[in-house]
């Protein structure tokens, strides 16, 4: 008599990036209360369940994950490129955020990229923006799986909005949202240089106490070295382990401008590098070291940040860049083969979030978070190797289906619970407010 579960997906190539990269050909994976409960070869049929996922001629790889972001910027989408980084946040961004950043502009923008973040495959992010709860909402709705933090300003605080009551909401939000298995909420105090002591300190506490990631931008530009430097005599990541930052989980926004030493003392706490290059590139902020990093150890995953800098959310995009640019400034083609990529934006990045042992590879017991790739176009033809094909030939238009908690939330690229004509008016509406405001 056959097993029960909840869905099959059946047919598949799978490419598990677990420990020993395995592949599985025409294997079939059982998903039962949002987990993989088994993976095994298609011919022994061995489990029955009300939904089949035919994945024949498909790859199938854990969904990926954007390690660094901001979705509720989507509306800020090619508003104001081609300028330097100083002019693009003082002139545009920030004037913006302090007029139209409400709560319903959140829920909407956030319900745009989940659903542009799922249509290329992205199954979970690391968000850092405002009105947290909102986004919690929208993503919630598209069935993706996120983390959040509030981004902690200095500027922006006040009796009611400081750092002790943004961390205790934090912590509250992780209670009211506990029988929610899509989301959960951090502490993102935003920068070094946007923060003060007590700031970084107070999160730093909490995130201990309470086992939470932090998540900061963190020497992202040049100037955050001078002025860490200048203000507290010290390094930013010897500036972060002085205020106990690096004894908890955390991850850092982009960490170009970091010096062996600092990486030295990041591979001694653990801590895992975002790098979000196409952003970076593109605002010139630099480039990260990374042949230096991984001479560290540092384990380091990709994101995309925010689509006002990118100027999307497309993860396929971004490992392409990743492994062709540091091979370039390596001169070595062997340099980050295309399996290292994809760990990533995968494993790599689920262990930077602290979630190793429940996502980021396709095994059993781990989250049933998967997207599966069509190989039906003329450019994903022939295929010999599984990742660089992935990195190198196949993008975010590949994706046909994809599944989070064990549920289908993509099918056919079609989203399955929200409508994209609807995002894409209301997207429109927007353009119309946000210019009526510049
Ligand atoms: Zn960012």
């Amino acid at each position: 008599m056959k097993k029960t579960a909840d869905m099959i997906v059946k047919g598949a190539s799978i490419i598990s990036m677990d420990a020993e990269l395995q592949v599985y050909e025409e294997h079939n994976i059982a998903i039962q209360n949002g987990n993989i409960l088994a993976i095994y070869p298609s011919q022994d049929d061995v489990y029955d369940a009300p939904t089949v996922l035919d994945a024949t001629d498909c790859l199938v790889i854990p969904g990926l994950i954007n390690a660094h972001t901001h979705m509720p910027m989507t509306y800020f989408r090619g508003l104001a490129d081609d300028l330097p980084l100083d002019t693009w946040l003082n002139k545009y961004i920030w004037p913006l955020e302090a007029k139209l950043v409400k709560p319903q502009f959140v829920y909407d923008a956030s319900l745009h990229a989940a659903a542009e973040m799922l249509l290329s495959g992205t199954v979970l992010a690391n968000d850092m923006y405002f009105h947290i709860r909102e986004t919690a909402k929208a993503v919630s709705k598209a069935g993706m799986r996120a983390m959040f933090g509030e981004a902690v300003i200095q500027v922006q605080l006040n009796e009611s909005f400081g750092v002790a009551p943004i961390c205790r909401a934090a912590v509250e939000l992780n209670q009211e949202f506990a029988g929610n298995p899509l989301v959960s909420f951090v502490l993102t105090p935003h920068a070094i240089y946007t923060c003060d002591k007590k700031i970084l300190s107070t999160c730093a506490e909490v995130a201990q106490k309470e086992d939470m990631l932090l998540h900061i931008h963190l020497s992202e530009t040049k100037f955050e070295v001078d002025y860490s430097l200048s203000n507290y005599g010290k390094k930013p990541v010897m500036y972060l382990e002085e205020l106990g930052l690096l004894d908890s989980n955390i991850v850092l926004a982009h960490g170009i401008w970091v010096d062996e030493d600092e990486m030295e003392v990041l591979a001694k706490h653990d801590v895992s590098v975002a790098s979000c290059l196409e952003s970076s590139l593109k605002l010139t902020a630099g480039i990260l070291p990374i042949q230096q990093y991984k001479k560290h150890g540092v384990n380091i995953c990709l994101g995309t940040d925010g689509v006002a800098s990118n100027n999307n959310l497309d993860m396929f995009s971004e490992m392409d860049i990743n492994a062709k640019l540091h091979k370039a400034i390596a001169g070595d083609p062997a340099f980050l083969p295309a399996s290292e990529v994809l760990q990533m934006a995968t494993i790599k990045a689920a262990k930077a979030l602290g979630i190793g042992d429940k996502t980021g590879s396709i095994e059993e017991g781990k989250y049933a978070d998967l997207a599966i790739l069509s190989l039906d176009s003329l450019s994903s033809q022939p295929i010999y190797n599984p990742y660089s094909h992935i990195v190198y030939a196949m993008n975010s238009d590949s994706v046909r289906d994809v599944v989070v908690n064990g549920k289908i939330v993509v099918k056919n690229r079609k989203l399955v619970n929200i409508d994209e004509a609807e995002l894409i008016d209301t997207a429109k509406k927007y353009k119309q407010e946000i210019l009526n405001q510049l």
